[in-house]
């Protein structure tokens, strides 16, 4: 293989690696060293913003295929029957950093990209069906309660207490995170859910709510607070390395795909607001009716290319799937392009990760580091046989529903059972072993014990005891040993 030689960024040999350009020996450095300056320029301009969310993170390649026939319900391309489709799946945590340890208690992120034949559809899921909050306004104050202080820079406990127990809507995701599953032992022995609800519609034009579970085939695992702490001291990228050497060595995670599917009418008097992001549809209610198998098999070959500048967007939803009106979703629609613009710039959709393997005939132009435009015309309508939109093809899944009425704040407590504990209550109860509820209470526990005030502690202890009182009464038990 000849050597190949250095150049500048365009091209350009360059005389040396090692030694700027100085007059004499030891005399100052040289303006004219275009090289080094350009060097250094280029070093100090590295990074994007990392995101305020999901900052830490990996991912891979993968396909998606239907195995099954879900035609009934959607006619979205990326479901019917037999379609296999290119995918990314970003793995994240959501409070830490860009460097911060992998196996910190806290969700996961679980974002889907599908390179479809009708354009990319994202959907950008977590490890946990729920969320902790119901509507976008609270989505700041949330994030910022489980970062950092403002005045020593610190994670405090205090203040997340603070926040979940002055808004008890939290129960039950909290319930989830101080559980097993708030630590996967890999991103691959996790489930991966839509959490949000979506309008799923048919050929036919027929009209469905569905959620969307992706149940690992590995089987689920996870970490105890001992062995997460031990991991965050020794490799604090455990997470990313187990899914890039399992991959590379040919260990191929998968997870099948499954939906639960409610029809467009039921949801007006269904017993739980179905578009509430804090909620599940109990399987009881809704059983998983298999759709097909994502398998992921490819590495990224560039972290930053690929994995720190991939853009994922819950408003990417391609023909056959619409929003529902989920408050949640409805501001992640908004809130999504607008982090990407921001970090990336406003054509980030340019790059290759983020580009569909469909064509693109937007009239979007121009802005930094275009480097694709349309040619003219470059405005629509037009008389020059520039692309006109076509609504049977965009066969948009809208639905009016819950448009009519009053203008409201909250549409919480019209459903019969639509109270914060009862969920959280029911996974305790009747979902967890002996075993399980032990750790709960012992996690938990330790977490209250660590910082948290007195009168955020009575609050917590209380919030413990909504959720199910003997298990209220075992933290506090163990936080205050008599
Ligand atoms: P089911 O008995 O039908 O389902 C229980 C669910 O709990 C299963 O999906 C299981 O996931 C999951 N699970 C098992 N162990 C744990 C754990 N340690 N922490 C969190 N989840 C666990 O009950 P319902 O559908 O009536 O729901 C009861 C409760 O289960 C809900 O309030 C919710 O908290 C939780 N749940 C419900 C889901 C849903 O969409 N209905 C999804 C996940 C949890 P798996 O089969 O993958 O092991």
């Amino acid at each position: 293989m000849t050597q190949r030689y250095t150049t500048n960024n365009v091209g350009i040999p360059v005389a040396s690696d090692n030694d700027s350009l100085t007059l004499g020996p030891n005399g100052p450095i040289l303006l004219q060293d275009h090289y080094l300056i350009e060097k250094n320029a280029q070093f100090n301009r590295e990074r994007v913003p990392e995101r305020v969310v999901h900052a830490k993170g990996g991912g891979a390649f993968g396909t998606f295929e239907v195995t099954e026939d879900v035609s009934g319900f959607t006619k979205a391309a990326v479901f019917q029957p037999g379609t296999r489709t290119e995918t990314l799946l970003r793995f994240s945590t959501v409070a830490g950093e860009l460097g911060s340890p992998d196996t910190w208690r806290d969700p996961r992120g679980f974002a889907l990209k599908f390179y479809t034949t009708q354009g990319n559809y994202d959907l950008v899921g977590n490890n946990t069906p729920v969320f902790f909050i119901r509507d976008p306004i609270k989505f700041p104050d949330f994030i910022r309660s489980q970062k950092r202080r403002a005045d020593n820079h610190l994670r405090d406990h205090d203040m997340q207490w603070d926040f979940w127990t002055l808004r008890p809507e939290t129960a039950h995701q909290v319930t989830w995170l101080m559980g097993d599953r708030g630590i996967p032992s890999s991103w691959r022995h996790m489930n991966g859910y839509g959490s949000h609800t979506y309008l799923w519609q048919n050929a036919g034009g027929e009209k469905f709510w569905v959620k969307y579970h992706f149940k690992t085939d590995q089987g689920i695992d996870f970490l105890t607070q001992a062995d997460a702490d031990r991991l965050a001291g020794e490799d604090g990228d455990h997470h990313i390395r187990d899914l890039y050497s399992s991959i590379k060595k040919g260990d191929h995670p998968s997870w099948t795909l499954y939906v639960q599917v409610m029809p467009h009418d039921d949801a007006a008097d269904y017993r739980f607001n179905p578009f509430d992001l804090t909620k599940v549809w109990p399987h009881g209610d809704y059983p998983l009716i298999k759709v097909g198998t994502l398998r992921l098999d490819r590495n990224p070959d560039n972290y930053f290319a690929q994995i720190e500048q991939s853009a994922f967007e819950p408003a990417n939803l391609v023909p056959g799937i619409g929003p529902s009106p989920d408050k949640m979703l409805l501001g992640r629609l908004f809130a999504y392009p607008d982090a990407h613009r921001y970090r990336i710039g406003p054509n980030y959709a340019q790059l290759p990760v983020n580009a569909p393997k469909s064509p693109v005939n937007s009239y979007a132009k121009d802005g930094a580091m275009r480097y694709s435009n349309p040619a003219d015309p470059v405005y629509a309508p037009n008389s020059y046989g520039g692309p006109h939109a076509d609504a049977e093809l965009a066969g948009e899944t809208a639905s009016a529903y819950g448009a009519t009425g009053e203008v409201l704040r909250t549409a919480y407590a019209l459903h019969s059972e639509d109270d914060d504990f009862g969920q959280p209550g029911t996974l305790v109860r009747s979902v967890l072993n002996d075993d399980q509820r032990t750790r709960l209470v012992g996690n938990v526990a330790g977490h209250l014990s660590n910082g948290v005030s007195k009168p955020v502690l009575e609050r917590a202890l209380e919030y413990w005891r909504n959720v199910d009182k003997d298990l209220g009464d075992r933290i506090a038990d163990k936080v205050n040993p008599s």
